[in-house]
């Protein structure tokens, strides 16, 4: 025998099957985390954050770009919900002007940085004639902001825990008469009530070719933890677990006060402090790398 179905069952069931393909073909595309409200790091995002930052031309202290950027920031950040300050403190005879978002109550308390300034000269150009001119800071600035805008994105909003996001103004022209290295962190730690429990630093995580070592003067267990958690991730041809370079960076100032703090860096930078520090040396790989492996620590850490 043969049972007819009639049209409007046939509908349903084609219905059915075509519903079930839909949510089929949507969670190979889009990971189980999407559906249940985690908002995965876009590394193509950042990107764009780190194109839009070398459009504005130099970020350099004083400057138009230095501005507009510093702006730009704080409007990024009250977009995804944090509360945001900018703090200007006068440091070694020189106005500095860092971008505080923070969230969160309870401990632990975290600090994760950036330095968004860049450098006046390119001194470290092959061509003498270039040395003179500004880093465009594809790398040695935007990056290192375009992953904290990123995580300020996607991080959870109801992590049991305060984290801030600093983002440091003055960091970049040591050796330049009338200015120091890490003028902004060192302003900020100065004036700083109590002590965070930790401390991360993001410097030069962009480049195409990441290669992050163990920075020496860093808090050694912290960044094993860090290392262990980008292993986990599938990420241990970015993170590598040797020691390679000591570093001054926005991190130093933390240490100097007791605070544990870690500078990730890859210092292994061609372009470092050249005309040739351009966002086209930047890759969305590299900043979700890093990206995925701070935000998955700072939603474990203890
Ligand atoms: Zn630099």
């Amino acid at each position: 025998m043969f049972s007819r179905i009639s049209p409007h069952r046939l509908l349903l069931i084609t219905a059915f099957f075509a519903a079930l393909m839909i949510i089929m073909t949507a969670s190979v595309y889009f990971p189980i985390a999407y559906f249940s409200g985690d908002k995965p790091f876009d590394g193509y995002r950042a990107l764009r954050d780190v194109q839009h930052q070398v459009s504005l031309g130099p970020r350099t202290p004083g400057s138009p770009g230095h501005d507009q950027i510093r702006n730009w920031i704080q409007s990024e950040l009250i977009e995804a919900g944090w509360s945001v300050q900018v703090q200007s403190l006068e440091y070694a005879g020189k106005t500095v002007h860092n971008v505080i978002a923070k969230r969160g109550q309870n401990t632990p308390w975290v600090i994760v940085g950036a330095h968004y300034d860049t450098r006046f000269f390119a001194d470290r150009d092959a061509d003498p004639s270039k040395q003179t001119q500004p880093v465009p800071g594809g790398n040695d600035g935007a990056s290192g902001v375009a992953v904290l805008l990123e995580l300020a994105r996607t991080l959870p909003d109801d992590l049991d825990r305060e984290i801030w996001l600093v983002f440091f103004d003055a960091e970049d022209n040591g050796g330049i008469p009338g200015w120091q290295w890490i003028m902004g962190s060192t302003a900020f730690v100065d004036q700083l009530q109590d002590k965070p429990d930790k401390v991360v630093i993001l410097d030069m995580i962009g480049d195409a070719d990441l290669n992050i070592y163990y920075e020496r003067n860093s808090d050694p267990d912290m960044s094993a933890d860090i290392w262990r958690q980008a292993s986990e991730l599938g990420y241990r041809e970015q993170f590598i677990p040797l020691e390679k370079f000591s570093m001054l960076d926005d991190h130093t100032p933390f240490l100097e006060a007791g605070i544990p703090a870690v500078d990730i860096i890859d210092f292994d930078y061609p372009f470092w402090h050249t005309t040739d520090d351009t966002s086209d040396k930047v890759s969305a790989a590299s900043l979700k790398a890093v990206g995925d492996t701070i935000r998955a620590w700072l939603i474990g850490v203890q």
